[in-house]
């Protein structure tokens, strides 16, 4: 009921889905049939595409991770998907923020969140952006260089620091972030000293795998690397550290469970008697992904051949640049199959290698190729699930198509 309250999603139409006899046949059927009737619904000639984040798939994510790393209390990616209803119910279950700018302390500072449930985890900012953080009395942030010192010391020299580390890096992350981010080990001592002058308090560190991260040993590996930096610390004389941010990463499959199981056991063994040990992480895509569908209207068809082509209402330059930036795979699936019951996968149709493109003018602007589907007609929909992650968060408005102008419709997933 709180997340149901929550700002975000409080006073927003909510759909309940799953099986309960009072509800109508398509929220009966799930997301896929909600989005059906949203489309039954759409004024004639407005075929605009549009979101459906599913608040119950949030809620379950919340309570395996807390399940999984009770420990480990996670402050969610603002960047990943600012929607404010994620960010409401996330804020209503308890989490905390990571915030990379002024304009995202502002979006979770206005839900009412207070300011100490926000970590300013951008190792190199803006001095603007930190004055704000003092003003906002947001008093923990990231550094990684002698500059950001400097700076910290200058507009805001109350706040706590965690020195981003620069992780053993997962090899096969999505995103790799170490080539951008992170103190070398031969850098930490002269960093902590260079804090101590400035008389900025260095609490603890922090550090992150790579987004996507694959191989759940990188998670050891920091871990530890984390361990050497406390070390050094208490060596140098400086008062004890007391937060390790294991950063972001995570996916919500089934690798969660090995990772979860890795960062347990690397804190027993590099962290053992540390009850005062505030462990705190930044998960974003892990909360996001699998909780937005996103549906589009073909708007265009051509036939060459065997091959069909056919234009969709959004593309790479909108929520479909996850291709480009974040190494994405995206999957569609037509509306007119995923919302069937009696056939939800159109299995048995015959299917014909086919292109999706966006809808802006450049060719760059595919977003699936050779990808087989049943023949579709202009005006049908296609659907894409698992699309919450860094998805309409880093679309343009190119060519006039306006990724922010994308709608989101609320639905709850529950028990029946
Ligand atoms: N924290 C920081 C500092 C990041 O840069 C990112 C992603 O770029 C995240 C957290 C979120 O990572 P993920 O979505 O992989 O959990």
């Amino acid at each position: 009921q709180a997340v149901m309250n929550a700002p975000g999603i409080k006073g927003r139409k909510v759909a309940s889905l799953g099986k309960k006899s009072s509800r109508s046949k398509e929220e009966e059927e799930g997301v896929m049939g909600l989005i059906q009737s949203i489309v039954k619904k759409q004024p004639e000639g407005q075929q605009d595409p549009f979101y459906v984040m599913d608040i119950g798939a949030v809620v379950a994510l919340w309570e395996k991770w807390a399940s999984s790393l009770p420990r480990v209390r996670p402050f969610y990616a603002v960047k990943c998907n600012p929607e404010p209803a994620i960010l409401g119910a996330l804020a209503a279950l308890g989490a905390g923020f990571d915030c990379a700018s002024r304009a995202e302390m502002e979006a979770v500072l206005s839900l009412g969140v207070s300011p100490d449930r926000i970590v300013y985890a951008n190792p190199c900012k803006a001095e603007a952006h930190i004055r704000y953080s003092a003003r906002a009395g947001v008093d923990l942030t990231t550094f990684d260089s002698g500059e950001e010192i400097k700076k910290l010391r200058k507009c805001h020299p109350g706040t706590a620091a965690l020195l981003r580390l620069k992780a053993v890096e997962d090899g096969g992350a999505r995103c790799p972030l170490g080539p951008k981010y992170g103190a070398l080990p031969e850098e930490v001592a002269p960093l902590l000293e260079a804090a101590r002058e400035a008389r900025i308090d260095v609490v603890g560190v922090s550090f992150h795998v790579g987004s996507g991260a694959s191989d759940v040993a990188a998670y050891r590996g920091a871990i530890a690397a984390a361990r050497r930096a406390f070390d050094a610390a208490a060596r140098l004389g400086l008062p004890k550290m007391r937060v390790l941010n294991v950063g972001g990463g995570f996916t919500a499959g089934p690798q969660f469970a090995a990772a979860a199981a890795a960062i347990t056991d690397a804190l027993r063994s590099h962290f053992p008697d540390e009850p005062g040990l505030v462990v705190m992480a930044e998960p974003g895509r892990f909360f996001a992904e699998t909780a937005f569908t996103l549906a589009t209207n073909i708007i265009g068809k051509r036939v060459r051949g065997e091959v069909m082509e056919y234009w969709i209402n959004d593309g790479i330059y909108g929520s479909m640049n996850c291709i480009l930036y974040d190494h994405a795979t995206v999957t569609a699936l037509p509306l007119a199959c995923a919302s069937n019951p009696g056939n939800p996968t159109c299995a048995g149709m015959k299917t014909h290698g086919s292109t999706v493109f966006g809808p802006t003018c450049d060719a760059l602007d595919t977003v699936l190729s050779d990808h087989q589907l049943p023949e579709l007609q202009v005006d049908d929909w296609l659907v894409f699930p698992n699309m919450g992650a860094y998805t309409a968060a880093a679309g343009s408005n190119f060519n006039g198509f306006s990724t922010s102008a994308i709608g989101t419709h609320l639905a709850c997933s529950g028990p029946p």
